[in-house]
């Protein structure tokens, strides 16, 4: 794990009243370059990491939820902020078990690596890719070769 900081780790959103915790090295961290990713954040794309519910914990401010409908119908909540707005994380419908982290809202992110870049369609034409970086024209059907791009990028 020497790629990874020690844990846990903290982070919150940027006016501090929402403040989490994270207890254990997260899923994977990658890019989604959607046109949706690119209006959420008012940026040309978002930066993602998924973690294990159990391994998450709030523990100051309460959240506020914006149930944002996907193109595809799906609900996904979207909790943020509700004094400065930042988006701290999402509840994706696909896994009870796991949350989206936001990790741009982490406290120290210098360490942080996206292994792979999902939506290169609608990128930016400006952005470019590493040699290394799993991409995907969409999103993956499968979300294990990610979480191997993680595991071999953790442990160099
Ligand atoms: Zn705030
Ligand atoms: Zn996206």
């Amino acid at each position: 794990m020497g790629r990874l900081p020690d844990f846990p780790i903290e982070g919150g959103c940027a006016c501090g009243a929402v403040r989490y915790r994270l207890n254990a090295p997260p899923i994977a961290v990658y890019t989604c370059h959607c046109t949706d990713c690119q209006s959420l954040t008012g940026s040309a794309f978002s930066m993602a990491m998924p973690v294990l519910r159990r391994d998450f914990e709030i523990t100051q401010g309460e959240p506020a939820n914006w149930p944002r409908k996907a193109t595809s119908g799906t609900v996904i909540p979207q909790r943020f902020c509700p004094d400065c707005g930042t988006r701290v994380f999402t509840e994706p419908p696909g896994g009870p078990h796991s949350l989206t982290v936001r990790p741009g809202t982490l406290d120290d992110t210098s360490w942080l690596h996206p292994v792979s870049a999902f939506w290169v369609s609608s990128a930016q034409p400006w952005v470019r890719f590493a040699d290394d970086v799993l991409q995907y024209e969409t999103q993956p059907t499968d979300f294990v070769p990610v979480m191997q791009a993680w595991k071999a990028w953790v442990e160099g």
